[in-house]
């Protein structure tokens, strides 16, 4: 945080230096934009293609084709989701929060895609549907399905609170991912990735620019739908804060289970090939 007391005096141009003007880092217009109307029409024609049920502080993975979509449900009471996206290829080709901010923003809605790491770089996902959407940024600038935190485990929890809790959202993922791919835990977890919080109502302080939680708006049947751009391993953990409107490396929270549904489509889909970029690096 930023002292309150600062340690050196504002230089007498300190007013215009803090004038200037605030510019985007990444500029969008150059993004290529998914087609949401075409989108709208394949998913008229999707079937039903499975789905599983996760219990709460706990984790599942399910595969989701290219070409189909996926969607995330809140059936019973509010409860908070930390999603994981590996390539079904390549779990290395995982999702990637801090770039997809960089691009869209702090939080995530209808038209936004979900970013794979580098070398690939490509939209692994898009979100098609969001029942939330109309929630916009409230009055303590928060709002939903944010790209900023990163996943409750048991290292912060450890250091900040000086127990072992093994359900946090870090641990149900690596739980998950290896019970889904055979890998040992120790494999699985590095894997374990900084998460969409699906559902999660987040921002930053006005004052001390801190990352806060409230609890979160979503209600039964609420659900955030998203197409699958690649063959995706969709990791989703329901969180031990529940609705995150109070504490989460915990007992303490009531939690209820999510839901993930697929939906398959017959249509021909081309995945967005990996990033172009020929990584020599100035060699
Ligand atoms: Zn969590």
């Amino acid at each position: 945080m930023k002292p309150q007391s600062p340690a050196f005096p504002a230089p007498l141009d300190a007013d215009a230096r803090r004038a200037a003007p605030a510019v985007i880092c990444y500029p969008t217009e150059t993004l290529p934009q998914p087609d949401l109307a075409a989108l709208a029409r394949r998913r008229e024609g999707a079937v039903n293609g499975g789905h599983v049920i996760v219990p709460p502080r706990d984790a599942r993975c399910i595969d989701v084709p290219a070409g189909s979509f996926f969607r995330i449900t809140c059936p019973d009471g509010p409860q908070v989701g930390d999603l994981n996206l590996w390539s079904a290829q390549d779990l290395t080709e995982h999702f990637y929060s801090g770039k997809t901010r960089a691009l869209h923003g702090t939080h995530l809605s209808t038209g936004d895609r979900l970013w794979s790491r580098f070398p690939a770089m490509r939209p692994m996902a898009t979100i098609t549907r969001d029942t939330l959407d109309w929630y916009g940024w409230d009055a303590d600038g928060g709002s939903v399905h944010d790209v900023i935190g990163t996943r409750c485990d048991p290292y912060t929890g450890r250091l900040l609170g000086g127990v072992d809790y093994h359900y946090c959202c870090h641990s149900n993922l690596t739980r998950a991912l290896a019970d889904h791919s055979g890998l040992s835990l120790a494999r699985a977890e590095p894997l374990v990735h900084d998460v969409l919080n699906v559902f999660m109502c987040t921002g930053f302080t006005a004052d001390t620019h801190q990352y806060f939680m409230k609890a979160s708006p979503v209600r039964a049947g609420d659900y955030l739908e998203f197409f699958a751009e690649i063959d995706l391993i969709v990791g989703l953990s329901a969180c031990p804060g529940g609705d995150c409107g109070d504490e989460h490396t915990s007992d303490k929270a009531t939690c209820s289970p999510l839901r993930i549904d697929v939906f398959e489509s017959t249509e021909s889909h081309q995945p967005v090939p990996q990033n172009a970029y020929d990584r020599s690096h100035g060699r």
